[in-house]
C-alpha cells in the first residue's frame, strides 16, 4: 500500500519507519526543510558551524520499549547519556542540584537532535519543504485509483491508499476540517479539538569565548524562564552557546508581541539567573513555538477513523502524555496496528 504520513517529528517517522521496514510504501510530507519536528537543531553563528537545539534539550526514558529505542540510538552514537540531576534556579539562587527532584537520566544528542529523524527517515521517501493544505477523500465509482489525496499549498497533489497524521492536534484538526468527508472523519475532529497547547518562546544565544559553565542545565522557578540548556556541554560549538526556554505564561502573555521585545526581555530574564555577563550575547534569535507541549491528552495511543475504505489514523505526541516518549510509543501502536489490518 501507499501510506502517506503528514509530519516528519518523532512519531511520523517511526511510524514511518516500521510500516516501511514490513514493505509498504511510505511517503512522508513535511513542511519545514528538515526532519524532526520539534526534536529540532539550528545551525546558527558565521558560517552555521554553531548548533542548538532549539525544540526539546533532552530526552527521558519512562517505559522498556522507550529505553531500548534510546539505547539504540546510543549504539549509532546518535544520544548520549547528559546528566541525571540538572541544576536549579529560584528566589533563593543557585544550586548545584536540584533539591528536590528525583534523579533521572537525561539523554542529548552530540551532533543535534534532528540526527534522531535523519536516522528514522532513512526507511522511507521523505518529501520536505511541502505543506499539505488540504484532505480529500475519492468517491467510491471514480477514476482515481487512490482513496485519498493530499493537497499541497503549492498546488500539487498526492494521491495515497492510507493516511496518517502526525501533526500536533490542532494542525490536525485544522486538516480534518477539510475533508468534505462526514461522520468517520468529523468525529476524529471532535476530540483533537478539546486538545490544548502550551507555546514556548526559546532564546538561542552565543557568549564567544567565554568559559563554558559546569552546570548542564537549570530548571527555571522564574517569572520568565523554565529551563536553560547549556548546548556547549553537549558538542564543542567553538564558542559558549546557551538556549533558554521561557515558561507557559511568558510565552502565553507575548505571543503577539514583535519577537526583539521578547528577545530584550528573555536576555534580561536569563542575566537574572546566570549574572550580568549574559545580557551582552554576540549573537541571539528567538523562536516561537506555537504548539510546543500539550496541555491535555488523549487516552489512547492513536486514533482511528471507522471508515475501512479510505484508512485515516492520527499520532503524536498528544496521545497518553506530552513528550518525545509518548510520540514514539503513538507511532509505534499505530505503525503495529496497521501491520496486522493493511495488506502490503
Ligand atoms: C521548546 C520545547 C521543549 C521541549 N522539551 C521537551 C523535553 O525536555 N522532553 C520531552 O520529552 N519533550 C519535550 N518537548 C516536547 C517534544 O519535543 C514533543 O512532544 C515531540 O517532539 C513531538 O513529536 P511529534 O512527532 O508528535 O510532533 P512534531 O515533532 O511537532 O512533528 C510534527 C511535524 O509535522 C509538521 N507539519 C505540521 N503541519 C504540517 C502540514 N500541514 N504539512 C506538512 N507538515 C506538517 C511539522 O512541521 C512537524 O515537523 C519539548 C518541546 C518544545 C517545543
Amino acid at each position: 500500500m501507499v501510506i502517506g504520513i503528514i509530519g516528519a517529528g518523532i512519531a511520523g517517522l517511526t511510524a514511518g519507519k516500521i510500516l516501511a521496514q514490513k514493505g509498504h510504501e511510505v511517503i512522508v510530507i513535511e513542511k519545514s526543510r528538515g526532519f524532526g519536528g520539534r526534536l529540532s537543531t539550528r545551525y546558527a553563528g558565521e558560517d552555521l558551524k554553531i548548533k542548538v537545539d532549539h525544540g526539546a534539550p533532552y530526552i527521558q526514558c519512562k517505559g522498556e520499549e522507550f529505553t531500548s529505542f534510546v539505547a539504540e540510538m546510543q549504539g549509532k552514537g546518535i544520544l548520549e547519556p547528559w546528566t541525571d540531576s540538572f541544576s536549579f534556579f529560584n528566589d533563593d539562587g543557585f544550586f548545584e542540584q536540584h533539591p528536590s527532584r528525583e534523579k533521572i537520566m537525561s539523554y542529548m544528542a552530540p551532533n543535534g537532535m534532528n540526527k534522531i529523524g535523519q536516522d528514522l527517515s532513512r526507511w522511507v521517501d521523505f518529501r520536505s519543504g511541502k505543506q499539505v493544505g488540504g484532505i480529500t477523500t475519492v468517491a467510491s465509482g471514480s477514476r482515481r485509483k487512490r482513496p485519498w489525496i493530499l493537497n499541497m499549498t503549492d498546488i500539487s497533489v498526492l494521491e495515497v491508499d492510507a493516511l496518517i497524521m502526525a501533526v500536533p492536534a490542532v494542525q490536525a484538526s485544522g486538516l480534518l476540517q477539510t475533508s468534505q468527508d462526514e461522520t468517520p472523519v468529523r468525529a476524529l475532529h471532535v476530540k483533537t479539538s478539546t486538545i490544548g497547547y502550551d507555546s514556548i518562546f526559546t532564546l538561542m544565544a552565543s557568549f564567544g569565548d567565554r568559559e563554558v559553565p559546569e552546570w548542564k542545565g537549570i530548571a527555571c522557578d522564574h517569572e520568565v524562564l523554565g529551563f536553560i540548556s547549556n548546548e556547549s556541554s553537549k558538542r564543542d560549538n567553538g564558542e559558549l552557546t546557551l538556549v533558554a526556554h521561557a515558561n507557559a505564561n511568558f510565552s502565553h502573555r507575548h505571543r503577539d508581541s514583535p519577537k526583539d521585545i521578547v528577545e530584550q526581555l528573555m536576555t534580561k530574564a536569563m542575566s537574572e539567573v546566570l549574572g550580568s555577563w549574559a545580557e551582552t550575547p554576540y549573537w541571539s534569535q528567538v523562536h516561537f513555538w506555537r504548539y510546543g507541549r500539550a496541555k491535555n491528552f488523549i487516552d489512547a495511543p492513536f486514533l482511528e477513523s471507522t471508515y475501512d475504505e479510505a484508512p485515516l489514523a492520527l499520532i503524536g505526541d498528544y496521545f497518553q502524555g506530552n513528550s518525545v516518549e509518548s510520540a514514539y510509543i503513538s507511532g509505534k501502536r499505530l505503525a503495529e496496528h496497521w501491520l496486522t489490518k493493511l495488506p502490503i
